[in-house]
């Protein structure tokens, strides 16, 4: 399903008129309307809200980020951010440095409750369920969501015990248990046949794309829902970050994965869909295909094409 809108703010008087509403087929159907800076649009299909730009109407989404303002003290850094991802899907965050890509990330798994000035109001519901809950147990969450980083982080320990780290945090010792978790999170990772013969080895013998994709591993040894990966490949060569986008190809069959880049090729080579931010604002969200060849909005086509950022 695909909808033509420009709209980027808030509030909205959203009616149900105005709407050029083509039928496409039973369940598909392009909405098309040229509208103004600064209204939101409601589908009449679903009544749920296409604002901030995001440009298609999500089923059932996995992660469903709601009127999300976050700031660090008085800097505020991300503004009413509406924002949903498909299950089984890469979505690419893309915008300049600074715009907020990653403090949306890092939210999604609150990771941001480590630092002490941030505040946030808003919504961010995975699964039906608002992380912000009070009642919900955080370390449950970080299992579900998990978080891969710009540059790899391998513990101080073998290979073997980076894959189960988190299940040893959870008392599990059975050994036959640990030795299939290590293999299936390692082959899941493309990583096994380069390091099934040296697992009680020091993780840091490893290089780097190898490092990168033992943290995705581990990441995967929690059973996660969603994986979150902040610039996973810019502290790699190009032969490494090709090994890692054809991961996120393969992971995305088991796993919703949300991914932070400055590379646009990568953006354009591994997501289904983009988010592009500008200066703490959700300027548009549409399918990949269509960010990079036909953007709704200037900004989205003058970043894309590399007039700043
Ligand atoms: P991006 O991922 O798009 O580069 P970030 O989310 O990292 O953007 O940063 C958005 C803004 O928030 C920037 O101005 C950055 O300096 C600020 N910021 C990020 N992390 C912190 C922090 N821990 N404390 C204070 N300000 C921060």
């Amino acid at each position: 399903m695909t909808v033509d809108i420009q709209s980027n703010s808030k509030e909205a008087d959203v009616k149900n008129t105005g709407f050029n509403v083509e039928e496409k087929s039973s369940s598909s159907r392009v909405l098309e309307r040229n509208v103004k800076d600064g209204s939101n649009l409601m589908s009449p299909e679903t009544g749920q809200y296409l604002s901030n730009n995001n440009t298609d109407v999500i089923e059932n989404p996995i992660i469903s980020v709601k009127n999300f303002d976050f700031s660090y003290g008085n800097n505020k850094v991300l503004h009413d951010i509406n924002l949903d991802v498909p299950e089984k899907e890469i979505v690419a965050f893309i915008g300049p440095s600074g715009c907020g890509k990653s403090t949306l990330l890092r939210s999604m798994n609150r990771m941001n409750d480590l630092v002490d000035v941030a505040n946030y109001e808003g919504e961010i519901i995975i699964r039906d369920q608002n992380i912000f809950d009070p009642a919900l147990d955080v370390i449950g969450l970080r299992r579900r969501v998990g978080m891969v980083f710009q540059k790899s982080n391998p513990f101080p320990k073998s290979i073997y015990e980076n894959v189960i780290f988190g299940l040893r945090i959870i008392g599990e010792n059975r050994k036959s248990f640990l030795d299939e978790t290590v293999e299936r999170c390692l082959r899941s990772a493309a990583l096994w046949d380069e390091v099934k013969d040296r697992l009680h080895e020091s993780a840091f013998g490893l290089s780097g794309g190898q490092m990168q994709r033992l943290c995705i591993a581990r990441a995967i040894a929690n059973e996660p829902e969603i994986v979150l990966m902040d610039e996973p490949c810019s502290a790699l060569d190009p032969v490494a970050t090709v090994k890692v986008e054809e991961l996120m190809l393969e992971l995305k069959k088991n796993y919703t994965i949300v991914i932070v880049t400055h590379n646009m090729q990568q953006a354009s080579r591994v997501s289904d869909r983009t988010a592009f931010f500008y200066l703490g604002e959700l300027v548009e969200y549409a399918k990949t295909e269509r960010i990079f060849s036909n953007p709704s909005n200037p900004k989205t086509e003058d970043y894309i094409s590399g007039r700043f950022g």
